[in-house]
């Protein structure tokens, strides 16, 4: 379904998480909030359950990764994704902290864009098995620009491996 459109201009990648209230609920919501002027929900993964990563103790994250169609241009759909996650409530805190929702824009066609606000493709993405294992489900021969990896690849690359990350029944 995803191969024919992988690569086009308007084909993006947007990684999902979510660690208080109802994760799975707010996932939804966002998903559907997706849906709006010059963006369109084209594909969704499983939700998967994965381990928080860095020093805040915090509960267990909910993780997935949707695949638009999109006319805006990389920064428009940035502060789309922002204003979303404000009219659903998050405030921002610590980086790395236990959040309501979490939209982070993983790559935007071929685009490569380095800027204080934005950088293109997620520059953790490679090493985060969380966006990988639900990505490579949604798109696995997607090319990430200026890795010259599909995402299979870069997941297939990953040590010590994505044990952590355990879809929903
Ligand atoms: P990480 O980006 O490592 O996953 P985070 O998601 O916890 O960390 P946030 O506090 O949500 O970080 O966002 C901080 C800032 O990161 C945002 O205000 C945004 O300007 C910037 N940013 C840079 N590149 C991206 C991107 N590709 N997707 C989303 N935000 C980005
Ligand atoms: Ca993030
Ligand atoms: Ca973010």
């Amino acid at each position: 379904m995803a191969d024919e459109r992988e690569g086009t201009p308007g084909c993006g990648y947007v990684a999902l998480g979510a660690n208080l209230g109802d994760p799975s609920a707010m996932l939804a919501r966002a998903t559907s909030a997706l849906d709006g002027p010059g963006l369109r929900v084209l594909g969704r993964a499983r939700l998967f359950r994965t381990r928080p990563v860095g020093p805040i103790p915090q509960p267990d994250f909910l993780n997935t990764v949707v695949e638009v169609e999109s006319t805006l241009s990389p920064l428009e759909l940035l502060d789309r994704l922002l204003q979303i996650e404000t009219t659903l409530g998050r405030v921002r805190a610590e980086r790395w902290g236990p959040r309501l929702i979490d939209l982070d824009l993983l790559a935007l066609g071929t685009a490569q864009v380095q800027t204080p606000r934005l950088t293109l493709p997620h520059p953790e993405l490679a090493r985060r098995a969380f966006v990988l294992v639900p990505w490579a489900e949604l798109a696995p021969g997607f090319v990430v620009p200026g890795t010259g990896r599909t995402v299979a690849q870069l997941l297939a690359a990953l040590a010590p491996g994505p044990d952590e990350v355990i879809p929903l029944p």
